[in-house]
């Protein structure tokens, strides 16, 4: 054996090291993200109480709370009372792993792929509380538009948006050569993928805005959500204005063709489906049926007064009510959140590709 393929093994045992690293590291976090998930939208801490049996409430020992492994090794139950957890705790994990080891394969060990991991962590959350809950919170949103100003501010030609901002830079430099008929060479200044930044975050909202207002006048409906709106300004930021409008296309076309899958599967299996809650006073009804409730009289859909049938006989003043759980308007109140969220993490991983793009369409050969 040589010595150059003696460092070529090398190099590929260091990589795979820190490829497993990245999909360990993923699968951790993604225990994390589970928590956020379901804590945020309800508004409790995400630090307190530790894990607990969302039935008997006994709390998750560390050994049983080993990501993947635990749920595998107790078939997804609790050790205690045997109660099933959702398969979605798993999911949840595999994905953020697979994630960061995608960004890892991309971009190689670095600051960037720190950011970037972080970038998908927000859209990860971001997109499952937004299916459950039909919100985008504001600390995911702003607190990620914050996080992509702060990342253009501090990473110098490291991060993504400075990538956009010299390949626009570079465009703009050799139209101006090709013009002047000799070569022009201006330095970009330190702080231009700052500026870039929050001109991106501006064209996101302004972009959004637009959409929704052409959705108000051609259907006449509410197309867009406050919380689409502020998310495409936080892609705007992290990702430039450019890269953002890729983000919008890929969002809409996977909309629409998974839109549509879901509409026919559903028109083919038949039936609405409907479920019927009783609500008695001093008893809470759970939470996830109050937000959904909320959410849903809010938009018109499920739970409306003519169906609120009074059942005097069961308790005083409690009400039964039906509340739509499958029917297919609800399919086409999917939320766009999710949509986004993928179609950002796809931009993400292809954005070298889209600035080479951008070169080949626009540089004149
Ligand atoms: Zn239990």
């Amino acid at each position: 054996m040589n010595g150059s393929m003696a460092t070529e093994a090398a190099f590929i045992q260091a990589q795979m090291f820190f490829g497993v690293m990245a999909f360990v590291l993923g699968v951790s976090f993604g225990s994390f993200f589970n928590v956020c998930i379901y804590r945020i939208p309800v508004r409790r801490s995400i630090i307190r109480p530790p894990s607990h049996c969302y039935s008997c409430g006994t709390r998750i020992r560390w050994h049983d709370n080993i990501p993947l492994v635990s749920y595998l090794m107790l078939r997804g139950g609790c050790r205690y009372c045997g109660a099933l957890f959702s398969v979605r705790y798993f999911l949840v994990e595999l994905l953020s792993g697979i994630m960061f080891l995608a960004i890892f394969v991309s971009y190689g060990t670095g600051w960037l792929t720190v950011v970037n991991c972080a970038f998908a962590s927000l859209l990860l959350v971001g997109a499952f509380i937004d299916a459950d809950h039909y919100i985008l919170p504001d600390g995911l949103t702003l607190g990620g538009l914050v996080f992509a100003v702060i990342v253009a501010a501090v990473s110098g030609s490291h991060s993504l948006i400075a990538s956009e901002t010299m390949t626009v830079w570079g465009i703009v430099c050799l139209d101006q050569m090709s013009r002047a008929g000799r070569f022009v060479s201006v330095p970009l200044p330190v702080y231009a993928p700052l500026l870039w930044s929050l001109a991106g975050a501006l064209f996101g909202w302004v972009l959004l805005q637009g959409v929704g207002l052409l959705g108000r006048i051609l259907f006449r409906k509410e197309a867009m959500g406050g919380g689409d709106i502020k998310l495409f300004a936080f892609l705007g930021a992290y990702l430039g204005a450019i890269h953002c409008l890729f983000a919008l296309f890929v969002a809409s076309v996977l909309g629409a063709c998974i839109g549509l899958v879901l509409i026919i599967i559903h028109k083919l299996a038949g039936k609405d489906e409907y479920e019927e809650i009783t609500l008695v006073p001093g008893r809470a009804a759970p939470m996830y049926w109050l937000t959904s409730i909320d959410r849903k009289s809010e938009s018109g859909l499920g739970v409306n007064q003519s169906s609120i049938v009074d059942q005097a006989h069961l308790a005083p003043d409690s009400v039964t009510i039906r509340v739509a759980r499958k029917t297919t308007r609800q399919m086409h109140h999917f939320p766009f959140g999710p949509y986004i969220a993928v179609a950002a993490y796809i931009v993400m991983i292809c954005h070298d590709a889209i600035n080479e793009l951008l070169r080949n369409l626009f540089v004149l050969p």
